[in-house]
């Protein structure tokens, strides 16, 4: 991350969708990256269509994720805290975690669905 002096900043993430997913992508190698999410998967979701038509489909629009923690249930200004407890500090927070939605928090659970 230009401009942020010799040590590396940590960016939590929060929300391991589409723009949660690129911003962790884009600074992975400038800054210490936490992302997390409450599902253990990453959806493709313009594949989803394809997936109600073509169930077998969705093993390949339907990604693990398995380094992600876990939901969070609350933001200091300092610090997020996870359902799971962990509490972790940041430099720099991003909050993409889009809408509230009843998905499946598996991947197995999801691909059943189609
Ligand atoms: C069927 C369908 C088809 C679509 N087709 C297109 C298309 O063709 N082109 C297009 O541009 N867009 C399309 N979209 C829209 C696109 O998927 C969304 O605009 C995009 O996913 C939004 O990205 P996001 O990162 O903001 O949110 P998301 O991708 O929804 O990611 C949010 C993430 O935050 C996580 N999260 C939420 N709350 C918490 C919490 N408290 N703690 C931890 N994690 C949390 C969620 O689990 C989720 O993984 C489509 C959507 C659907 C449903």
């Amino acid at each position: 991350m230009a401009g942020l002096g010799a040590e590396k900043k940590i960016v939590v993430v929060i929300g391991g969708g589409v723009a949660g997913s690129l911003v962790a992508k884009s600074l992975q190698n400038n800054a210490n990256i936490f992302l997390i999410d409450e599902k253990e998967y990453f959806e493709i979701t313009w594949a989803s269509l394809r997936s109600m038509v073509e169930p077998s489909f969705a093993k390949r629009s339907v990604i693990s994720h398995s380094e992600y923690l876990s939901a969070v249930v609350n933001i200091t200004d300092t610090d997020v805290l996870t359902k799971k407890g962990s509490q972790i500090p940041y430099d720099y927070l991003v909050v993409a975690t889009d809408h509230t939605q009843n998905s499946a928090s598996t991947k197995t659970e999801k691909i059943s669905q189609y």
